[in-house]
């Protein structure tokens, strides 16, 4: 289907695209357009505005501090992220970027729009959950930064409000995580995700089984105490064609497990 006609602005800077949300009250940040164009020519969402971010340079790059701390513009996509030295100091980022769907869509979509959408099928949400991200918002006000466990509050919504931009993702050095999924054949949408990270205590964050990552944390990478930790959690994922929400709560187990495993080898290594 054809979109509807839409306003559009290309700001430069982060201070004019704030200034254009707050002008509007139906404008959209737009990233890469990967999810909000397609839910626009759904008619499942009629911006009055698009505010395209990509001419934004402050919200492009990623940076390695010398403590192994990543801070990572929200502009980045996938492709950058996998390709990008820096963040090979937290590795499970390429590697889980590069499962995302199609290279089209790895070579448009970014890391930004991914946690915007709070789409609970995502593969971003529960990683960002696993490893501890902090996530700096913008607004009129100034500044403020959320951790990733506060940011998701539900389907398609964050902490980001009405006219402020999600403009800096931090993420801690680690190099103990892991991530396992069962999704609709090879490149498509997860069914159940779970990331983990043992970069001191074990935490491991399910997705797809409620409306934002369920965040777990087993007192050991052990099998059994993951699998207990899941199931003390009382999760109640949705059913659908794919998957009951009874099969959903065993795969959440087995995901889980599997995640943790490869995040407690990494640790040790
Ligand atoms: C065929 C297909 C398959 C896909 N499969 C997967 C998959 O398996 N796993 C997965 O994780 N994703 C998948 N996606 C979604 C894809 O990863 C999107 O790129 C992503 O969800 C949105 O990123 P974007 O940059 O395209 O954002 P956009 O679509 O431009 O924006 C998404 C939302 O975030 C908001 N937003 C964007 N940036 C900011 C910002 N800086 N501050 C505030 N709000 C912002 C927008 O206003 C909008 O509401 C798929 C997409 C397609 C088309």
């Amino acid at each position: 289907m054809l979109l509807s006609e839409v306003g559009y602005a290309r700001p430069a800077t982060v201070e004019q695209a704030l200034e254009l949300l707050a002008e509007h009250d139906g404008a959209r940040a737009l990233a890469g357009g990967q999810t909000l164009i397609n839910v626009m020519k759904a008619r499942a969402a009629s911006p009055d505005v698009l505010v395209d971010l990509n001419d934004i340079a402050e919200l492009k790059g990623i940076e390695l501090g010398s403590d192994g701390t990543l801070s990572i513009a929200p502009m980045t996509t996938y492709t950058e992220l996998i390709a990008s030295p820096e963040a090979r100091a937290r590795p499970i980022l390429g590697e889980v970027c590069a499962q995302i769907a199609d290279v089209q869509v790895r070579n448009r979509g970014t890391i930004g729009g991914n946690v915007c959408s709070s789409d609970p099928t995502n593969h971003l949400p529960p990683l960002m959950v696993a490893v501890g991200a902090q996530l700096t918002i913008a607004g009129a006000e100034g500044e403020r930064t959320v951790p990733a466990d506060e940011f998701f509050l539900g389907v398609y919504m964050t902490a980001v409000g009405f006219a402020e931009l999600l403009t800096r993702i931090t993420i801690p050095a680690g190099r103990g995580d892991g991530f396992a999924s069962v999704p609709i054949g090879r490149d498509g949408t997860c069914i159940v995700n779970a990331a983990a990270s043992a970069n001191g205590g074990l935490r491991v964050a399910l997705g797809c089984v409620g409306a934002v990552p369920e965040l777990v944390e087993p007192s050991s990478g052990d099998a059994e105490a993951v699998k207990e930790a899941v199931r003390a959690a009382n999760i109640q994922p949705p059913g659908d064609v794919h998957a009951s929400s009874d099969y959903r709560r065993h795969l959440a187990e087995v995901v889980a497990v599997r995640a943790a495993e490869q995040a407690s080898k990494r640790a040790r290594e």
